[in-house]
């Protein structure tokens, strides 16, 4: 029999449409599905991520005991890991899904060095983009800086494969070699008495996507009307499901093209959605510092603050600004937050308020479920208009009209802010204040804060700031 090959399982818990897993398959011998918990890996992650990563690779080690195989889980230096498996098993390839942020490209080049210099067959492939980031490119052979030419483009190049299918067995080894016990490594620590709460918000899982997208389905016709209005599941929610690899946006590319007319708004405009995934991933690897550094380096002149009390109290969903506090409450509680509300509570931090970007970007890290390196970095670059294709810095949203706007009824809004209940909060508001720290010392029946910022002077201030940036640049 061939020796046995390891499937390094990163962000790709998942069976359907898995490359990976296919190159281990394709080896011929036993397959010996691998997590490592490296440094990398755990640097990154906040403690939303870590508590989500537990719980996908908790039920991801079930779906591989129905296929009589399982999940052998180890903790350190990645290549050292390998090398220690690889001794003990006799493995002679290692398969993996790439990654595309700057610390696992590092981590992955030395990773394909070191087993080629053993000797050893080391295979990367794509598990997690329609389009590894460098394939699409401009006429003129550089990266695209703007979405929609980028978007033109994926749209010209969209003639996929099949989706791989779910293997029928996965060829088990004569011995396991040992594994950590997930428990030992304490990632749902961090989540306090959240996690529990977080856990009733969450989809987790390849079955979990499976059934969102179909249930997504039915009204992919309505989501270009529906997806801006957060009171509503007008969106799919398979965000967290692509950030951990629980389904593949090709097998959802094909899916939504089979069940809906993609020549109406709503499926054209969710497809164009997925390749906003591509293009922050696209900009990541093409501007690894994406995540730290402005993008527009005029920036670095702009009169950021630093951390603060105010940003504290938008931490807290404390601002007095109802719609901003609700999409705050909303994050903490469920580990999600409506796309829009991402926008409207970016703008206020990094505008009204003239935090630096970076500071939210790490409070989003620390508590998405769906925490994804490139989305985020790029969402918080574009709110905060030094990204590409930003929004234009003097557009500042006033969080009070998008309110009216979007949420003219008051939904979403009373759906969060117990307090303005009057006695009979939404399960939602009670689970808020049911998961946050008691540290923060809010109960729901202290009255609601007043605004922490006048919007009108706000906007002023924030613009005059603008207006010296551009000054300083002459
Ligand atoms: C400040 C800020 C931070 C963000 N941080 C993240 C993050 O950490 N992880 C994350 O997955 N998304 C992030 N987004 C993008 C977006 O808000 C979420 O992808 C979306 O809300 C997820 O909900 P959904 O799956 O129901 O989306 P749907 O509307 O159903 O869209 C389908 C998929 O398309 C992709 N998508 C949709 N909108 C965007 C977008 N603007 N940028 C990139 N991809 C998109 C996502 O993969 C999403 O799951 C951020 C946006 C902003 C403004």
């Amino acid at each position: 029999m061939a020796a046995a090959t390891i499937w390094w399982i990163r962000k790709d818990f998942r069976l359907a449409d898995n490359p990976a897993l296919r190159g281990a398959l394709d080896g011929g011998g036993p397959v010996i599905p691998l997590f490592i918990l490296d440094p990398e890996t755990e640097a990154q992650l906040g403690a939303a991520p870590k508590w989500r990563l537990h719980q996908a690779i908790s039920v991801f080690g079930e779906t591989l005991g129905g296929l009589d195989s399982r999940i052998i889980l180890r903790r350190g230096e990645a290549l050292d890991v390998l090398r220690a498996v690889i001794a003990e098993t006799g493995a002679a390839r290692v398969t993996w899904g790439r990654q595309y942020d700057a610390p696992a490209k590092a981590r992955d080049t030395v990773v394909k060095a070191g087993l080629k210099d053993d000797g050893l067959e080391a295979v990367s492939v794509n598990t997690h983009l329609l389009f590894e980031p460098w394939t699409i490119e401009t006429k003129t052979g550089g990266p695209y800086r703007v979405y929609t030419p980028f978007k033109n483009t994926c749209f010209d190049k969209a003639d996929f494969r099949d989706p791989l299918a779910v293997p029928g067995k996965i060829p088990a080894p004569d011995v396991w070699p040992e594994s950590d016990a997930l428990a030992d490594w304490r990632l749902e620590a961090a989540m306090n008495r959240g996690g529990a709460i977080v856990a009733q918000y969450s989809g987790v899982g390849e079955s979990a996507a499976v059934a969102r997208l179909e249930d997504f389905l039915e009204k992919i016709n309505d989501y270009n009307d529906d997806r801006d209005r957060p009171a509503v599941v007008g969106t799919s929610r398979l965000s967290e499901n692509f950030a951990w690899g629980e389904i593949s946006p090709l097998s959802v590319w094909h899916r939504v093209r089979e069940a809906a007319d993609t020549k109406l708004d709503g499926p054209r405009v969710y497809l164009q959605e997925i390749v906003w995934r591509e293009f922050a991933y696209h900009l990541l690897h093409h501007y690894p510092a994406l995540p730290q550094e402005n993008w527009r380096e005029d920036w670095d002149a702009f009169e950021w603050r630093g951390d603060n009390d105010d940003t504290e109290r938008w931490r807290r969903g404390m601002t007095g600004i109802t719609a901003i506090d609700a999409a705050m409450r909303e994050l903490y509680t469920t580990g999600y937050m409506h796309n829009r509300m991402r926008m409207l509570t970016a703008s206020l931090l990094t505008k009204h308020l003239m935090t630096h970007w970076t500071v939210g970007e790490r409070w989003f890290r620390e508590t998405l479920v769906d925490w994804d390196p490139a989305s985020n970095a790029m969402g918080w670059q574009w709110a905060a208009g030094s990204g590409p294709d930003a929004s234009p810095f003097f557009r500042i949203f006033n969080p009070d009209t998008q309110r009216d706007k979007f949420d003219p009824k008051g939904v979403y809004v009373g759906r969060w802010l117990g307090e303005k209940a009057r006695g009979n909060p939404a399960q939602e508001a009670r689970d808020f204040f049911a998961a946050i720290p008691k540290s923060w010392d809010m109960a729901i029946s202290q009255p609601y804060p007043a605004p922490i910022v006048d919007l009108s002077e706000g906007r002023k201030r924030a613009l005059a700031a603008y207006q010296d940036m551009k000054d300083k640049r002459g």
